[in-house]
C-alpha cells in the first residue's frame, strides 16, 4: 500500500472513531474520484452497516458545514429523502461530511409519480422572510450568497445572476455588451416572470444528485437549497434531462404553476448556465448569449 493510501485509510479511520468510538473497525473502503474538488469514499464496517464520507482540502470555507445544514433543513420537513449527517468537521486540514450511506436500488414502477408528489411538497415549505436562506452555500464549487428578500424577482437578479455575472465579468469571460445587455434584460425581468412565493428548493437538482434507494424510491444528495422560485427548480430538471414525463405530471397535479412555464424555462437557467460558464469555463457562454439575446 503507497503511503498515500495509507494516510487517507488512516484519515478515514480517525473520522469514523471520532464519530462513532474508538473501537469502531472498518471493514472495506470504496473510494470515488469525481470530477470535482471533493473526495468520498463509502465504508463499511466490520458490523457491515456502511456510511458515506465526503472530504476536501478545507479551501473552501464552510462548505460542508453548509451542505449538512442543507441536508438537515431538507430532512426536517420529511418531504423527500435525503441521507441522514452523522457529522461535519475539520481532520488534520482536511473538511469532511459524514452521513448515511444509500446503496443503490431498482426504481419502483411508480417511482417518478413519488418523486414529482414528494417534491412537490417540499416546495409547499415557504418562508415569511421570503427568498433566501439564514447561511451562505455552496452551487459545485460556487459560494451562493443568499441573503434574504421578500421580493423573489429581486432575491434572483441581485444574488442569483448579477452575483455570478460579477464574477464572470471579473474574471474577463463576459465583456462590456453582454454586460450591457444583461442589465436592459434585469429591466425586464419582473414582467417575465412571476413573483411566486418562496419555496424551499433542493437547488442543484440534476440526476446526478438523484438516487434510487434501495425501497425504490428516490433519496436526494448534494443539496445546493434556499427559498426560491420552484419554477427555477423545475427548469434546472430540464437542464441535462433525465427526468420522466410522469415527475412532472406528479408535480403539476399537487402543485400547479402558471402557464407559460415552458416560455420561462430559458430565464431561470441563466443562474445554472452562468454558474457553468465560472465553474467550468467559457464553453457554457453561448448559451447564456443566445437566452440574453432572445429577450
Ligand atoms: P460532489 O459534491 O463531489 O458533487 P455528490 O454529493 O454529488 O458529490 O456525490 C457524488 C456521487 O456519490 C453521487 O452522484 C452519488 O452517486 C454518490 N453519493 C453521494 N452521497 C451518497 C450517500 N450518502 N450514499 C451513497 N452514495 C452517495
Amino acid at each position: 500500500m503507497s503511503t498515500e493510501t495509507q494516510a487517507q485509510y488512516q484519515f478515514i479511520d480517525k473520522i469514523i472513531q471520532h464519530h462513532l468510538g474508538e473501537n469502531t473497525e472498518v471493514n472495506d473502503r470504496e473510494f470515488f474520484y469525481g470530477g470535482n474538488f471533493n473526495l468520498a469514499v463509502r465504508v463499511q464496517l466490520q458490523n457491515k452497516q456502511e456510511y458515506f464520507i465526503k472530504w476536501n482540502q478545507g479551501d473552501h470555507q464552510g462548505f460542508f458545514e453548509a451542505e449538512s445544514k442543507n441536508l438537515t433543513l431538507i430532512g426536517t420537513t420529511s418531504s423527500i429523502s435525503v441521507p441522514a449527517v452523522i457529522g461535519t468537521g475539520h481532520m488534520e486540514d482536511k473538511e469532511y461530511l459524514m452521513m448515511e450511506c444509500i446503496p443503490s436500488g431498482e426504481k419502483a414502477a411508480n417511482y417518478w409519480v413519488d418523486f414529482g408528489e414528494k417534491l412537490a411538497r417540499l416546495h409547499k415549505n415557504s418562508s415569511a422572510k421570503g427568498h433566501g436562506l439564514d447561511y451562505t452555500n455552496y452551487i459545485g464549487a460556487a459560494p451562493q450568497i443568499n441573503s434574504w428578500n421578500q421580493d423573489g424577482i429581486a432575491f434572483f437578479i441581485e444574488h442569483r445572476l448579477r452575483n455570478q455575472l460579477a464574477r464572470a465579468i471579473y474574471d474577463r469571460k463576459i465583456d462590456a455588451a453582454l454586460e450591457a445587455k444583461f442589465e436592459s434584460l434585469f429591466e425586464k425581468l419582473p414582467s417575465l416572470l412571476p413573483n411566486e412565493k418562496s419555496a424551499l428548493l433542493h437547488g442543484d437538482l440534476w440526476s446526478g444528485n438523484v438516487m434510487t434507494n434501495p425501497d425504490g424510491f428516490v433519496t436526494l444528495v448534494d443539496p445546493a437549497c434556499y427559498f426560491g422560485f420552484r419554477e427555477a427548480e423545475l427548469a434546472f430538471t430540464t437542464m441535462f434531462g433525465g427526468f420522466e414525463e410522469g415527475f412532472y405530471e406528479a408535480y403539476h397535479a399537487n402543485f400547479p404553476i402558471e402557464k407559460g412555464f415552458h416560455e420561462r424555462i430559458p430565464l431561470y437557467n441563466l443562474y445554472p448556465l452562468l454558474v457553468h460558464v465560472n465553474l467550468f469555463g467559457e464553453g457554457y457562454l453561448p448559451a447564456v448569449k443566445k437566452i440574453v439575446d432572445s429577450y
